[in-house]
C-alpha cells in the first residue's frame, strides 16, 4: 500500500449534488458550514482532500450514477488512501449498512436529517489512522434509521434538525439573486412508489418566525427571488402549541384534514382554523400555508418574487388561491404533480385523489389565477398499468396543459409498499415507449402554451449566461465573477437565460451585469421549452 502521509489539516472539499432542489439547498447549507470552518471548495475531485456526494434515492437511475462515482474514487484511493470519501443524503439513509459492506472506500455516511453533524464526522475520519479506514467499525455514520418516524417529541426532532437551516450564512459572498428556503422537512403521504418518507422521515414544519426571518435576511443580503421548499409544501401548518404523538406527528385538530383519505379534498388546515393566523379548534394558534405566504409577502416587501414547490393536490385550499390572487409578488406558478390520469392507478399509488378531483382543482386554480402556469410529474409503467390507463394519462396532459411535465419510468424502490406488494410487471420496452409517447404529447402541449407568449412582454429574472454562449466563449461553468468581470473575459453583451414569474425559460441578448436582476423582454419566438426575445426596456429592481 502506498505510504501517503495525510496533511495535518483537511482543507479542500469537492461536493457534488444529485437529485432535487431539497438536495441543492442541503448542499448549500453544508458548504456554508464547512466554509465557516476553513474548508475550501474545489471543482475537480482529483485535487480534493474530501469528496462528498449528496445523493438521491428517488429513482434507481440516480443511485447508479453515484455508484459509478464511488467506483472511480475507490480506484483513486489506491494512490491517495488518505482521501476522505463521504456519502450524504438519501442513499446513505436508505442503504447505509449495505453500502459499508460493499464499498470499503466509503469513510462516512450521513443521512439528510443529520447533516448538522457532518463537520464532526469528517473530523473523526481524519483522526482515524488510514490503515484502519474501510473497516465497517471505523466508518463514521450519522443516520436516523427507523427512529426518525418515532421521535418521542416533535419539539426534540425539530431542535436538532433546525440547526442546519439556522446555520445558513447571509454573507453577500454566499447569497445569490435566487435562494431556496425550506419550510417543511420529510413527508407523511406514503405514496406507494416513493422512498422519501423513509429517507427524509416524518413531516416536520419549521417555525414561521424562523422562515420569515430567513427570507428577510436573504433579501437584505441581495436575494430577489425565494423558492419555499417542501415535499408537500402546501400542507405546511404550524401549530404553535401542538401536542405530539409518539410517532412524532402533530395531533390533528378537531375537524382538520390530515389523512390521505376522506372528504377533505382541497381544504387546508388553515381553512379549518378560525382565523387569519388562526386558532385551532382547541384554541391553539395555527399558521397555515396561506398565512405563511401572506406573512412573507407582507413582511418582506423588498422580495421581488416568492414561489413554492412542490404542491400536493389534496391540500390545495381556496385560502391559498386567495392569498396568491391578492399578492402580486407571489408567482403565478404551481408545480402540482398528478402522477397518473387513471383512477385505478392513482388508488394503487395511494395518492388520495381521483382524476376528477384533480381536474376540478385545476379549474378552480385557473378561475382564481387566469395567468397561472402549471408544471407536473407523471410516472409511466406503474405496476399493472394498462394501455387504457396510459392513454388516460396522455389525455390528462392535453386537458391540463402543463407548461412542462416531468415524465418518469417507474422504478421499484426497496422498502416501499409498491416494491413489496406489486410485481414490476410492465416490461422496460413498454415503459420506454409510453415514456416517449407522453413526452411527445407534452412537447406539443408545451409548444402551444409557449406560442401564446409570442408578441407579449414578460418580466425575466436573469439567472446566467446561456449554456450556448458559455460554450462558444469557452468560459466553462467554473469561470468566477472575478475572472469574468475583473479580468475582462466578458463581452458587453451576450446570450442570457432567465425565467418569467410563471417559470418559463427565456433567452435573450443582454449584459452579463444583469444577472440576478429582473428585466422586461419582448417575446419573439417560442420553442417547446424556451421563449426567445429581445430586451423591451429595463425595469427598476425597486
Ligand atoms: N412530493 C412530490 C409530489 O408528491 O408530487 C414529489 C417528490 S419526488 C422526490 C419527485 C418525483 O419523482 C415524483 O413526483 C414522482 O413523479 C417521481 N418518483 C418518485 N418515486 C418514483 C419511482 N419509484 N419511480 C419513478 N418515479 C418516481
Ligand atoms: Fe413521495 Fe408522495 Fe411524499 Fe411526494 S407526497 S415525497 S411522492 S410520498
Amino acid at each position: 500500500m502506498p505510504t501517503s502521509v495525510r496533511q495535518p489539516d483537511v482543507r479542500r472539499v469537492y461536493l457534488e449534488t444529485f437529485g432535487c432542489q431539497m438536495n441543492v439547498l442541503d448542499s448549500q447549507l453544508v458548504s456554508s458550514q464547512l466554509r465557516a470552518m476553513g474548508y475550501q471548495f474545489v471543482d475537480d475531485w482529483k485535487i480534493a482532500d474530501v469528496v462528498l456526494y449528496n445523493t438521491c434515492s428517488v429513482r434507481e437511475h440516480a443511485e447508479q450514477k453515484v455508484w459509478s462515482r464511488v467506483g472511480e474514487v475507490g480506484q483513486h484511493k489506491k494512490q491517495r488512501p488518505d482521501l476522505v470519501l463521504g456519502l450524504i443524503g438519501c442513499m446513505a439513509e436508505r442503504d447505509g449498512v449495505g453500502m459499508i459492506r460493499r464499498y470499503p472506500q466509503i469513510d462516512l455516511l450521513c443521512g439528510p436529517g443529520e447533516l448538522d453533524k457532518l463537520p464532526m464526522l469528517i473530523d473523526n475520519v481524519v483522526k482515524t489512522d488510514v490503515p484502519f479506514r474501510g473497516r465497517p467499525s471505523q466508518v463514521q455514520t450519522a443516520l436516523q434509521g427507523n427512529t426518525h418516524r418515532r421521535s418521542a417529541t416533535l419539539a426534540a426532532a425539530e431542535d436538532q434538525l433546525e440547526l442546519l437551516d439556522l446555520s445558513r450564512s447571509f454573507s453577500p459572498d454566499e447569497v445569490s439573486g435566487a435562494a431556496y428556503v425550506r419550510i417543511t422537512r420529510g413527508c407523511n403521504k406514503f405514496c406507494t412508489y416513493c422512498v422519501v418518507p423513509f429517507t427524509r422521515g416524518a413531516e416536520v414544519h419549521r417555525p414561521p418566525d424562523h422562515i420569515v426571518d430567513e427570507c428577510r435576511r436573504l433579501v437584505e443580503a441581495g436575494t430577489q427571488e425565494i423558492t419555499l421548499l417542501g415535499q408537500t409544501v402546501n400542507h405546511y401548518h404550524y401549530d404553535h402549541g401542538a401536542a405530539v404523538t409518539v410517532d412524532g406527528m402533530q395531533q390533528p385538530q378537531v375537524g382538520a384534514a390530515v389523512k390521505n383519505k376522506g372528504n377533505s379534498f382541497g381544504i387546508t388546515l388553515g381553512a379549518v382554523a378560525d382565523s387569519a393566523f388562526g386558532r385551532g379548534a382547541a384554541g391553539r394558534r395555527i399558521t397555515s400555508f396561506a398565512d405563511l405566504l401572506a406573512r412573507i409577502h407582507d413582511e418582506v416587501p423588498d422580495l421581488q418574487r416568492l414561489r413554492f414547490v412542490t404542491s400536493f393536490p389534496r391540500d390545495f385550499g381556496d385560502d391559498i388561491l386567495q392569498v396568491m390572487a391578492e399578492r402580486p409578488r407571489i408567482c403565478r406558478y404551481l408545480h402540482l404533480p398528478a402522477q397518473s390520469g387513471s383512477n385505478r392507478v392513482l388508488e394503487r399509488m395511494n395518492r388520495g385523489y381521483t382524476v376528477e378531483q384533480y381536474l376540478e382543482l385545476i379549474d378552480r386554480i385557473r378561475a382564481s389565477l387566469p395567468e397561472v402556469t402549471l408544471a407536473g410529474d407523471v410516472i409511466c409503467g406503474f405496476p399493472t398499468e394498462t394501455e387504457v390507463d396510459h392513454q388516460a394519462t396522455c389525455r390528462l396532459l392535453e386537458r391540463v396543459r402543463y407548461k412542462n411535465c416531468f415524465v418518469f419510468k417507474y422504478s421499484p424502490r426497496p422498502g416501499t409498499t409498491a416494491a413489496q406488494r406489486f410485481t414490476d410487471d410492465v416490461p422496460d420496452e413498454v415503459k420506454r415507449r409510453r415514456n416517449n409517447e407522453l413526452l411527445a404529447v407534452q412537447s406539443r402541449v408545451s409548444q402551444s402554451v409557449h406560442n401564446e407568449y409570442v408578441g407579449k412582454r414578460v418580466r425575466v429574472f436573469v439567472e446566467s449566461i446561456s449554456q450556448r454562449a458559455r460554450k462558444e466563449q469557452q468560459w466553462g461553468d467554473g469561470a468566477t465573477e472575478f475572472q469574468r468581470v475583473e479580468l475582462g473575459w466578458e463581452p458587453p453583451t451576450t446570450q442570457l437565460t432567465g425565467r418569467t414569474d410563471g417559470d418559463l425559460i427565456v433567452i435573450f441578448e443582454g449584459s452579463p451585469s444583469w444577472i440576478g436582476s429582473i428585466h422586461e423582454v419582448l417575446v419573439e419566438r417560442a420553442a417547446p421549452l424556451t421563449l426567445f426575445g429581445r430586451l423591451a426596456e429595463p425595469v427598476a429592481t425597486v
